[in-house]
């Protein structure tokens, strides 16, 4: 079955700019799954429109089979998501950041703080948890903006560049995270600036370009074609 569909999907903003042109995309789940493409193709506007942070102008969207205009709150709970901007309360501590977040789920205390903690662990935030995320290096505060994500286990994982401005040795350690994340049966879309990091981690592809999608394959194929 698919994690994701996205239908004729076409954005219009407010000032008239048509960022997306009719997108068509399916991602089947258990993918690790790339959208590539220039600055301003619209890669930022389709993850947006699927997280429900950006109204759509047409289209349908399903997330692990559920129409999000007919139910979006049984397909959020099915939804990870990490965006570009840094959008958690700064004063507010690491551990409880995550902890909060379980809350917003539904889930019992004792399990909140568990997962957070796994997840912190996992991505090398544990001895933060007690400070104020204003605190934290800008990996530091993508990592937990991640762990965050994570906490509800989401079946569809969202990353809209995850390791932007994170140095190599970092970025390294991000992959196999989120490879051991894939694994362990979580599909995950992301947009990246950098092929190497498509390359090494995504099964399949897509490249968006001017609001449309311009080619659709397997990274293999494309490898073969460059
Ligand atoms: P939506 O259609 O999703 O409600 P809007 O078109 O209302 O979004 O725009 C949201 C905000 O982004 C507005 O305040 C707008 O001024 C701002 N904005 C305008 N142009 C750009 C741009 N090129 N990039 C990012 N943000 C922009
Ligand atoms: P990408 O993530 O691929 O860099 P975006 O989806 O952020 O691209 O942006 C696609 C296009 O839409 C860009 O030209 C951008 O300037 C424009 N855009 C983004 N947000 C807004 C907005 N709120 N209002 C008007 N134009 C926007």
């Amino acid at each position: 079955s698919q994690a994701l569909v996205i239908r004729h999907l076409s954005k219009t903003y407010a000032n008239g700019f048509q960022a997306l042109q009719g997108i068509d995309l399916t991602v089947e789940e258990g993918d690790f799954f790339a959208l590539l493409g220039p600055n301003g193709a619209g890669k930022s506007t389709t993850l947006g429109i699927v997280s429900s942070l950006i109204n759509k102008t047409e289209g349908q969207i399903e997330v692990c089979g559920i129409d999000i205009d007919k139910d979006f709150a049984t397909a959020k709970r099915q939804l990870g998501v990490v965006p570009q901007e840094f959008n958690f309360n700064q004063f507010e501590k690491v551990l409880d950041i995550v902890v909060t977040q379980g809350g917003f789920y539904g889930m019992p205390l004792a399990q909140a703080r568990s997962r957070a903690e796994h997840y912190l662990k996992a991505l090398g935030l544990w001895d933060k948890r007690h400070q104020a995320s204003r605190m934290l290096s800008g990996g530091m505060k993508r990592r937990l903006m991640i762990a965050r994500a994570l906490v509800h286990q989401p079946k569809l994982l969202i990353l809209d560049e995850p390791t932007a401005g994170v140095d190599i040795e970092l970025r390294r350690s991000m992959w196999d995270f989120m490879r051991e994340i894939n694994a362990q049966g979580t599909t995950i879309i992301l947009t990246t600036h950098y092929l190497e990091e498509a390359e090494s981690l995504c099964r399949n592809i897509a490249i968006i370009d001017q609001g449309k999608i311009i080619k659709n394959s397997s990274m293999k194929s494309l490898l073969q074609e460059l």
